[in-house]
């Protein structure tokens, strides 16, 4: 979907299809497409309809990559860990691909994305949930064997408070994207829940390993432990699918409205008793 010009805000996308002798024609650029190297396939979302606002102007088109119209042009260096096929830059160069690699409707392609990422926030919460637990279990173990002045780390009321404060971010982020999951899987509305999972988990995860690294100290800061290369990756958590500035745009929004729909926010805060 991410366009140089066109991220958080979708409605800047420039990649066009044009439908032509009974097929498709796709041109424009990609950029941070994870896994693209290597892979089969990809999902291409492209304008359809310019004159239509984006919510009914775009359509998703599966697109194989050994196409002569699809170039990849680079895995971009990144600050955190080189996932497999990289995050790469992409030209879709006069692609043409038949009419059946349209997926869904034409003019669907944005509602599609939305409904994809709901649960794949969700699946990137859990995966920084496993993060965040590793890297509290490396701070538990580091504070019951380091020594200074005499003592543990673990007996200094400063370490306790920091290791107390990532099992309540533990706590909650667990918590959080239990009810939302439940929440899917009982097919019930659940824009507004994955939103705030998608901003708590990432941000407590950046304090988690924050605070891990701090135990540890200078060991921390090393490669010798695993706790740089999280502390790298937990810093793109709170940029992809979605900042956590728009989401906070996005819950703020249903807050309001809520509270002028029936004087009560209880339904944008979870909906729980
Ligand atoms: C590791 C990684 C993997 C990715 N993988 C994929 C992928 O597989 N496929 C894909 O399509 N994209 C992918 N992306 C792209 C990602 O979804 C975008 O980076 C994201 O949507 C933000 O877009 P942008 O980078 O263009 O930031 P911009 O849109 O330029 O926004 C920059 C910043 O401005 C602020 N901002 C923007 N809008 C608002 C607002 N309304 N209110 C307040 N602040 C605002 C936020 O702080 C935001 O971080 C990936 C990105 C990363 C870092």
């Amino acid at each position: 979907m991410t366009e140089k010009a066109s991220g958080a805000d979708a409605a800047g996308l420039q990649t066009r299809a044009e439908h032509r002798d009974g097929g498709w024609v796709l041109n424009g650029e990609k950029w941070f497409i994870t896994g693209a190297n290597g892979a089969a396939f990809a999902i291409v979302v492209a304008v359809t309809d310019p004159a239509a606002p984006p919510q009914q102007g775009m359509t998703l088109f599966m697109v194989e990559t050994d196409n002569p119209g699809w170039q990849m042009i680079r895995e971009v260096p990144v600050m955190g860990t080189h996932s497999p096929g990289g995050h790469c830059e992409i030209r879709l160069e006069n692609c043409r691909v038949a009419e059946d690699a349209v997926l869904g409707k034409i003019g669907e392609g944005f509602a599609l994305a939305q409904v994809r990422l709901g649960p794949a926030r969700l699946a990137h919460a859990m995966r920084w949930i496993g993060m965040a637990q590793r890297a509290l279990d490396l701070a538990a173990v580091r504070a019951n064997t380091r020594e200074t002045f005499g003592a543990p780390l673990a007996e200094r009321q400063a370490v306790q408070w920091m290791l107390a404060d990532s099992a309540i971010d533990l706590y909650a982020c667990r918590l959080m994207v239990l009810h939302a999951a439940w929440l899917i899987e009982t097919g019930q509305r659940y824009r507004q829940e994955v939103s705030m999972v998608k901003v708590e988990v990432a941000e407590a995860l950046g304090r988690i390993v924050d605070r891990a690294i701090q135990i540890h100290g200078a060991l921390g800061y090393s490669t010798d432990t695993p706790l740089e290369r999280f502390y790298r990756d937990a810093r793109a958590a709170r940029i992809y699918d979605g900042p956590s500035e728009v989401h906070r745009m996005v819950i703020a929004r249903n807050v309001l409205k809520a509270a002028q729909q029936s004087g009560s926010t209880k339904s944008a805060t979870g909906g729980l008793a």
